[in-house]
């Protein structure tokens, strides 16, 4: 039989480069390839695997609701729905006037909240959404829109039109926002970017600019949501409320799900027929993320992640590799900023050295482990991570 190399390249749409590994199991923080070489998932399937690979309650959820009812259609309500939706709204302190719609992804997420700016129209007066430069939203036409990345875009356009991306700066916010803007959509920390930080002070400057000019603040939390960050939604960090935020990522834990949650009135502009999907908010995927946000409250992972993300920075720190310029983001969403553009040759030499984590840009390494994680997981991190660089140092100098 040929070898998945040969056959990946033969089959599979040419949308990505080839695979580090063919994996075949995880369990925990670990997985194992199809060698047998185990390997710590630093990454966690990009800020995914919230409660590592193979967890019980994940497992448990989704055992039990497959074997009572996965899916039914929009006609019928199902009481895991209800409950995440309940959940969804409490958590992000959008309350008695929050709502949540379903769909199955990040993307998706984003397409409906690119539809919510469009329907805070004020009557055909507001045209203009704006977004970030450098911002990365998703791939499916609207959310590529979104999607401040010009390699991502030329070969797709005409993208939906009327978005303006703009520099991350409070400068660039208030010389763009006025009462012509439906939306500004922004990423806490921009994940795709490299694990950039806004500038202090730009979310409750852009919650103040956006209120002003009746623009909805839209906050994108696909990877920065469910706890990653050390808090359940990276924006409770600024003490803000946003009028409506997208999740996906790490609220399924692996199942994939995704949802637009929105804030006061923002709750009020979608109406009956105007939005849909055919398995969103399906009973397997709600009881599943049910499952996960129960246990990152049960197990106190949102604390877990802002204890073990600051000891991580430290750790890396301490290796005092001259390859380490600083780290940026918080909690377990961390960008190891390195002192040359050698993120490619550190992420491949970790992997030699049984570790996943990756080039987020030319000089930035992202981990995002599993919330879980524990001291056991950090040493394992701390001598692998120290081996890379050093391997990589050694080549370079
Ligand atoms: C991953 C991601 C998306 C897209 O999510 P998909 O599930 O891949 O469609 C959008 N926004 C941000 C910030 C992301 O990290």
């Amino acid at each position: 039989m040929t070898g998945w190399r040969e056959r990946f390249e033969h089959r599979m749409m040419r949308t990505l480069g080839m695979p580090l590994r063919k994996l075949e199991r995880g369990e925990g923080a670990w997985v194992w390839d199809d060698e047998g070489t185990r390997y710590l998932d630093f990454l966690a399937g990009i800020a995914v695997n919230s409660l590592g690979h193979a967890h019980p309650v994940f497992v448990e959820a989704v055992s039990r609701q497959a074997a009572t009812l996965a899916h039914v259609s929009n006609y019928f309500a199902t009481e895991p729905a209800l409950e995440l939706a309940d959940r969804l709204a409490r958590l992000t302190g959008a309350g008695e006037a929050g709502r949540v719609w379903f769909g199955n992804s990040g993307a998706e997420a984003n397409e409906a909240a690119f539809k919510l700016a469009r329907l805070n129209n004020s009557g055909g007066a507001r045209s203009r959404v704006l977004a970030l430069v450098d911002a990365f939203h998703g791939r499916t036409m609207g959310s590529l829109a979104l999607t401040g990345k010009p390699a991502m875009r030329e070969a797709f356009e005409p993208l939906p039109g009327g978005v303006h991306h703009i520099p991350s700066s409070i400068d660039a916010l208030e010389a763009e926002l006025d009462d012509g803007v439906a939306a500004l959509i922004v990423e806490p920390i921009k994940g795709e970017a490299g694990v950039l930080d806004l500038p202090e002070g730009y979310l409750q400057a852009a919650r103040e600019l956006t209120h002003r000019h009746g623009a909805l603040l839209i906050v994108d939390e696909i990877q920065t949501g469910a706890g990653r960050t050390g808090e359940w939604f990276a924006y409770q960090h600024a003490g803000i409320l946003p009028d409506a935020i997208t999740v996906a990522k790490g609220i399924g834990g692996g199942f994939p799900i995704g949802a637009l949650v929105t804030f006061g009135h923002a709750s009020e502009l979608y109406s009956k027929g105007q939005h849909g999907s055919t398995f969103g908010g399906n009973p397997l995927a709600t009881t599943v993320s049910n499952a996960v946000l129960g246990e990152i409250e049960r197990a106190g992972l949102v604390e877990n992640a802002a204890r073990r993300g600051a000891e991580l920075r430290e750790r890396v720190l301490g290796l005092g590799s001259p390859l380490v310029a600083g780290v940026r983001g918080r909690g377990l969403l961390l960008g190891v900023a390195l002192t040359e553009p050698a993120a490619a040759a550190v992420s491949a030499s970790a992997l030699d050295a049984g570790l996943i984590v990756n080039a987020a840009n030319d000089a930035t390494i992202r981990i995002a482990p599993p919330l879980n994680v524990g001291d056991a997981e950090l040493d394992e991190f701390e001598a692998r991570f120290s081996r890379a660089l050093g391997a990589v140092a050694v080549a370079t100098h």
